[in-house]
C-alpha cells in the first residue's frame, strides 16, 4: 500500500467520524464504534455503482451516496439539435443555455424578448421564468436534503471495503430548521 493510501485509510477511519461527531456535538463518542462486519454484508468500494431498493448508489470519498435522482435531473434537460421554434440548427454558443430556460434558440429568444417588450409584457414573462426556476430549485434542494437525512444513519463503506456505522445521526431537527430557513431565503428571491 502506498503512503498515500495509508494516509487516506487513516483519514476515512478516524477523522471523518471525528468530524461527524463534532458536527453532531458528540465530541465524547468513541470513533471506532461498529467497525468490522460479518461476511453476509456486501462490500462496495470507492466508485462502485449498485442498485438497492430501486435506487442507484455509489461510494464517493468513502461515503455511500444516492445518485439516481441527480443523474436523472441532469439528463432531463436535453438540448435538441434544432430549435423547436424556427427549426434552425442550434449552433450558437448561447443556444444551449437559452434553450434550457426559454425552450428556443438564442436568435428566437432575442426576437421574442423584443416583441414582448414592445407589448409591455416582458416584465411579466421574466418574473415568471425566474420564479419557476426558483420553484424547481427549491424542490430539488428539499429532495436532496431529505435524501441525505435518510442516508445519515446507514452504514458507511470505506475505500477498503470496510463498513462503519455512524455513531448517532444528524441532528435532524437542526437540519430541517436550516432547510426551512434556506427555502424561506429562496422564496424571498422571487420577484
Ligand atoms: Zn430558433
Amino acid at each position: 500500500m502506498s503512503q498515500d493510501n495509508v494516509l487516506r485509510k487513516e483519514f476515512s477511519k478516524k477523522d471523518v467520524q471525528r468530524v461527524r461527531n463534532l458536527v453532531q456535538g458528540k465530541t465524547g463518542d468513541r470513533t471506532t464504534e461498529g467497525i468490522g462486519y460479518s461476511k453476509k454484508d456486501i462490500f462496495y468500494k470507492e466508485g462502485d455503482i449498485w442498485e438497492e431498493n430501486g435506487r442507484k448508489w455509489t461510494i464517493k470519498e468513502g461515503i455511500k451516496q444516492n445518485i439516481t435522482k441527480y443523474d436523472e435531473i441532469k439528463k432531463s434537460v436535453k438540448i435538441p439539435l434544432f430549435c423547436p421554434n424556427c427549426s434552425k440548427q442550434m449552433k450558437h454558443k448561447f443556444d444551449p443555455s437559452y434553450y434550457k430556460i426559454h425552450k428556443k434558440c438564442y436568435d428566437c429568444f432575442l426576437k421574442f424578448a423584443t416583441d414582448l417588450k414592445r407589448m409591455g409584457a416582458w416584465e411579466v414573462y421574466e418574473k415568471n421564468i425566474h420564479n419557476s426556476d426558483l420553484d424547481i430549485f427549491i424542490k430539488d434542494f428539499k429532495d436532496f436534503v431529505k435524501d441525505q437525512l435518510t442516508v445519515s444513519n446507514e452504514s458507511y463503506v470505506t475505500e477498503q471495503g470496510d463498513i462503519e456505522k455512524w455513531v448517532g445521526g444528524y441532528d435532524k431537527e437542526r437540519v430541517l430548521e436550516s432547510l426551512e430557513k434556506t427555502v424561506e431565503y429562496l422564496e424571498n428571491l422571487k420577484k
